[in-house]
């Protein structure tokens, strides 16, 4: 019983830091990927047209085209918004999903499909190294980015008057964690310079691969000021 629950908990942590350390790199190499990179997949778009639309909501939609004016407002006025709405539209049915996925700080359907994929893709190895008891532990948790870029990436962007006033007791709590309070500098810190850090929101696989950047004083200070912590 005890190797039971030893194995399930070591299967938790594994899936932690698998899921981890994919979201990292994913967000690094597709999101968020390097010019030239991204210019090599739009070479091949039949190859890479999931990467290309990834890239088009998360790294032009939601890192530039929303949140311009201030990290936690979406847009500055309805104008604003309406202009991207018409830009969007232009895009056909990827454009209306964007839209649809609160212009992708959320993920959409078929992103939710991507990234569970992406996450998948070191389980038949999980398979193979470990026991089953790991395994199932690893199956649990190796989900979490998926989790924290559908539900709570949304709440990163609020000030936490926002969040006390307008989304209950739970998400309160949840979102003023200390865990999740370095969520939040985290991100911070990934929008604030040009998204070539810190890209977990499942910390850790940003440390394991050296790609982490710390808040100075100035950063926290910006952060106090847009009410983020
Ligand atoms: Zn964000
Ligand atoms: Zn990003």
């Amino acid at each position: 019983m005890l190797f039971t629950l030893l194995y399930i908990i070591i299967g938790l942590l594994i899936g932690y830091l698998v899921g981890s350390y994919v979201e990292s790199f994913f967000h690094q190499y597709v999101s968020d990927a390097p010019t030239k990179l991204y210019k090599f997949y739009r070479r091949y778009p039949r190859i890479f047209s999931a990467f290309i639309s990834t890239y088009y909501s998360h790294h032009i939609i939601h890192h530039y085209h929303t949140y311009k004016s201030h990290y936690t407002t979406q847009f500055s006025s309805d104008e604003e918004e309406q202009k991207l709405q018409i830009k969007l539209a232009k895009k056909g049915s990827h454009g209306q999903l964007i839209i649809d996925s609160a212009y992708a700080v959320k993920l959409g359907g078929r992103g939710i499909v991507k990234y569970l994929v992406a996450l998948a893709l070191l389980l038949p190895l999980c398979y193979l190294l470990f026991n089953k008891l790991i395994f199932a532990g690893i199956c649990i948790t190796v989900w979490l980015p998926a989790i924290m870029a559908h539900w709570v990436h949304p709440y990163m962007h609020m000030s936490k008057q926002d969040v006390k006033q307008n989304h209950g007791s739970f998400i309160n709590w949840l979102i003023n964690t200390r865990y999740m309070r370095n969520v939040a500098i985290n991100h911070f810190i990934h929008h604030k310079y040009g998204g070539v850090s810190n890209y977990n929101l499942v910390l850790g696989g940003d440390i394991l691969r050296r790609i982490s950047r710390k808040a100075t004083a100035e950063d926290f200070r910006e952060m106090k000021t847009v009410g983020l912590i």
